[in-house]
């Protein structure tokens, strides 16, 4: 894939939602070219709120931004397309968190709302620790569905789901609204501040922050939930899958916590596939869906009279590992990673070791961290682009290697968690968000009870 980049001009910010629809080119709309154009009328759009924070993207970034930002205060949005609420994690089934202790498994370095999920999810044998919380965790991903509606409504934050961020409405260089589409038709939200946690960064690409497509991109996968697989399910599916239309590939699974051996299956990706692409999402969602047939029927034929592979769950979207990288204040390097450099405005710690899946063979190639665990910067969700928008999850400023570590869960949790505290402190100030010291923020995060290094 060639690499694009895209850099976003003060003149289309300046003239707002329609030049910047209007500046689309094909290529971005989607790669098909357009058969014709049709005016859409101006139209009134009524306000439905007017709030501090308005979170976009309800993954576990985006709900544990808006609850941070709505314990320090703030009258926050969440705004969501699906039903529920958790992302990758819930709706593209995707269950294991990896460890909170630092390599050398002394020091307790993540704790805040993923050791308070974790807890709760306890309680209800939803959760499955592995190595006494020092491996990692296997989540019951219906289950972190209700705790994370719970999280949201014990917060008194307003929730939307069903519902897509379309547009934003920008004066100067700031986001003054944000367009939603759902079933009551087009409705606006303003904000102070504005969380984008689409993943994607839907909002920070309309606002015309600076992002990158790399070249290689991860390609992402479909998972699944089987019973009834043979042990040796992997083995079968590398020596049939000629027969069964599947490419070389690598893949991994893991036990659903107190289920009947029911198993998340993620055997298997669906290559070149920009996922930020609406036509390219459309075929990766049917390919993936067909690799799952393929290999349940590789099951059926091959995996002895023993087994009765049963299709128990599919995700209501394909897990999407890498699509835009934007550029912010400051971009994490792989060396950064690597050699675990501390930061002063860090706002998160991590330790999962850089795993890049190869964008033509599946194949994880990993670098490990030399040290206890590297951090993550704040400056890495802000830009000085942007005054009243912050980056939060997959989509914040990181080279190639360097996204290969910081996309799991538990470190973009905590992105979530810094971005909620630094909006509403940027709101309740009236400074913009970069400006926003990264002392007051680690403040924040830890009289919440994060763990701030
Ligand atoms: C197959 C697979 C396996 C993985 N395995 C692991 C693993 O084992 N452990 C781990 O920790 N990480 C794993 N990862 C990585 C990790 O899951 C993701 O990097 C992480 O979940 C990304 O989080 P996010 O909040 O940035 O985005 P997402 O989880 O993608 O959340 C984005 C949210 O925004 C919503 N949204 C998007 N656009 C809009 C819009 N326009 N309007 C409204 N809502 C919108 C989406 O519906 C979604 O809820 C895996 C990823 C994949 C794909």
């Amino acid at each position: 894939m060639k690499r694009r980049t895209f850099l976003g001009s003060a003149a289309l910010a300046a003239a707002g939602n329609l030049m910047a629809g209007e500046a689309r080119s094909d290529e971005q709309a989607g790669g098909t070219p357009a058969v014709g154009r049709i005016e859409e009328k101006p139209r009134s759009i009524p306000v439905v709120q007017d709030c501090d924070v308005c979170v976009l993207g309800g993954s576990c970034t985006g709900v544990f931004a808006a609850v941070r930002a709505a314990q320090t205060g703030a009258r926050v949005a969440i705004v969501e397309k699906q039903n529920a609420f958790g992302g990758v994690a819930t709706s593209s089934l995707v269950n294991i968190w990896h460890k909170l202790y630092s390599n050398d498994g002394k020091q307790q370095i993540i704790g805040g709302l993923t050791g308070q999920v974790i807890e709760r999810l306890e309680r209800i044998q939803a959760v499955t620790s592995h190595g006494d919380g020092k491996r990692h965790f296997t989540l019951n991903t219906e289950e972190l569905k209700i705790e994370l509606d719970r999280l949201v409504v014990e917060n008194g934050i307003r929730p939307y789901l069903h519902t897509f961020y379309a547009a934003p409405q920008i004066e100067g260089d700031r986001v003054t609204a944000v367009f939603i589409e759902n079933k009551n038709g087009r409705q606006a939200i303003r904000a102070k501040v504005f969380v984008d946690a689409t993943g994607d960064g839907d909002l920070a690409k309309d606002a015309g922050i600076p992002f990158e497509i790399r070249s290689g991109l991860q390609p992402p996968t479909t998972c699944a939930e089987i019973s009834g697989l043979p042990d040796t399910i992997l083995k079968l599916i590398e020596e049939h899958r000629e027969e069964f239309g599947l490419a070389r590939d690598h893949g991994w699974g893991s036990l659903v916590p107190s289920s009947d051996g029911v198993r998340m299956c993620a055997y298997t990706h669906v290559f070149n596939t920009d996922a930020s692409d609406a036509n390219q999402l459309t075929a990766a969602e049917i390919e993936g869906r067909r690799q799952i047939r393929a290999y349940m029927d590789i099951a059926r034929k091959f995996g002895g009279s023993d087994n009765e592979p049963c299709l128990v769950d599919l995700p209501s979207y394909i897990g999407v590992r890498e699509t835009r990288s934007f550029t912010a204040d400051y971009k994490l390097t792989e060396a950064d990673v690597l050699s675990c450099k501390r930061f002063p405005d860090a706002i998160a710690n991590g330790t999962y070791h850089i795993d890049v899946h190869n964008p033509t063979t599946g194949r994880f190639e990993f670098k490990e961290p030399k040290g206890d665990f590297y951090q993550i910067p704040l400056s890495t969700m802000v830009t000085h682009k942007a005054p009243n928008l912050v980056l939060a999850g997959r989509m914040i400023s990181t080279d190639r290697g360097a996204f290969g570590g910081v996309r799991v869960m538990v470190n973009l949790n905590q992105v979530g968690e810094a971005a909620g505290v630094a909006a509403s402190l940027a709101g309740s100030r009236a400074e913009p968000v970069f400006q926003v010291d990264a002392e007051s923020v680690r403040k924040g995060l830890a009289n919440l009870g994060a763990i701030v290094i």
